[in-house]
């Protein structure tokens, strides 16, 4: 049983072939306009989004685009892919590791507040498994600090907060999103960055293309620049016509097919380890707020020390668990000279299950099944 695959069809191949056999336009055009526009409708976003190779570059670009770089520290779990730490050091940046809460891995604000500095210019907030409880606060620790806010909101595309999605929200300053090949909608590899500020949009928009200014309103055209002018180091991150046309038919899917069986999947994962010895669930309040979280990732707890021996046994079943995330303040690049203890607890403690559109009840009662049998 694998622990995360995409979820594909004949469909995807019939919006390929339009582009391979029909427009002929494998680059960058109008499959990639389109796909902006119906993120932007589905999103519910009033501003138009730029889409990326990644979202590693999309994180990178928002940074940048801020006008973060060099001499400039950006707070950033600790707990997240090293994707998000080699996006904001890639601009010049510092990202400074902050803990996490032990009980569902979001930032920490208290243990962020500690590494404030003069240099401090925005916090990027990691939306761990697909959640985000926490977020308003950090809006609120924004504020009273000037801190721009980066949302790497890899997990959670689709998410819902009092019925507004994630990217759409009213405090929203800045949400990235990855389409990679396992997240929640995949393009092969993809990524996109929504925003209030009009002006980081345009920047980033000619960012991903070599910093030409206003290349993507030619190529959207179906021209190009000849003459034009470069005012700072731009990036090859622009997407493709092929990505894009993968992008826009996992969207047609997404609500009917893929979301249902997300939530209805780990649903069944939360029913059936509810009471299993071995394991804890992760911990959310949302106090007053109505949500929609669409799991991308399923983490547990693992009790007295055994994750690693639950993996193994659950290795034997063919069942394949993750670790999400190895701290990056433990990495030889990014080592700080503090512990960060709880952020190290939960590393110990995490093992992801399987979850992904293509499995079944069955599966997901077999996975419940051989946890609660574990001792
Ligand atoms: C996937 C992911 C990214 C990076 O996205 P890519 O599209 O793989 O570059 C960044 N942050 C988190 C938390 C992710 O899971």
């Amino acid at each position: 049983m694998k622990l995360s695959q995409a979820f594909l069809d004949n469909r995807e191949l019939e919006f390929i072939s339009k582009v391979l056999f029909e427009q002929k336009h494998l680059g960058m055009g109008t499959e990639v306009k389109k796909f902006e526009e119906e993120l932007k409708a589905y999103i519910g976003s009033p501003y138009h989004p730029v889409v990326t190779n990644t979202g590693t570059s999309a994180l990178q670009l928002a940074v940048q685009g801020m006008g973060i770089g060099k001499d400039c520290e950006v707070l950033v779990p600790s707990l997240t892919y090293v994707a998000s730490f080699q996006a904001i050091s890639a601009t010049g940046a510092i990202p400074v590791a902050c803990e996490v809460h032990s009980e569902n891995a979001l930032l920490n604000l208290k243990d962020a507040e500690k590494r404030v500095t003069k240099k401090t210019k925005a916090i990027m907030y990691v939306h761990y498994a697909s959640h985000f409880d926490n977020l308003q606060d950090v809006y609120t620790f924004a504020r009273k600090h000037h801190l721009r806010v980066i949302e790497d909101a890899a997990h959670s595309f689709g998410c819902i907060s009092n019925g507004k999605k994630i990217g759409a929200l009213d405090e929203t300053d800045t949400v990235c999103f990855s389409f990679d090949g396992i997240k929640n909608i995949t393009c092969g590899e993809g990524g996109a960055i929504f925003s209030t500020d009009k002006n980081l949009l345009q920047r980033v928009s000619d960012l991903r293309l070599l910093g030409v200014e206003k290349d993507t309103e030619k190529r959207f055209k179906g021209e190009r620049s000849w003459e034009f002018d470069v005012v700072e180091q731009g990036w090859r991150y622009h997407m493709s016509n092929i990505m894009a046309a993968i992008g826009r038919c996992q969207l047609q899917k997404f609500e009917a097919e893929m979301l249902p069986k997300r939530l209805s999947l780990s649903q069944l994962y939360c029913e059936k380890l509810a009471n299993a010895k071995s394991v804890n669930l992760l911990k959310h309040d949302y106090k007053n707020n109505e949500v929609r979280i669409i799991p991308h990732i399923f983490p547990v707890l693992v009790c007295n020390g055994k994750r690693n021996e639950l993996r193994e046994y659950l290795k034997q079943f063919q069942i394949e668990c993750g670790v999400h995330y190895y701290p990056n303040h433990l990495l030889s690049f990014y080592k700080t000279n503090y512990s960060l203890p709880e952020t190290e607890k939960f590393f110990e403690e995490v093992l992801t299950l399987p979850l992904h559109p293509n499995l079944s009840e069955e599966d997901i009662n077999l996975v419940s099944q051989k946890i609660v049998e574990f001792k």
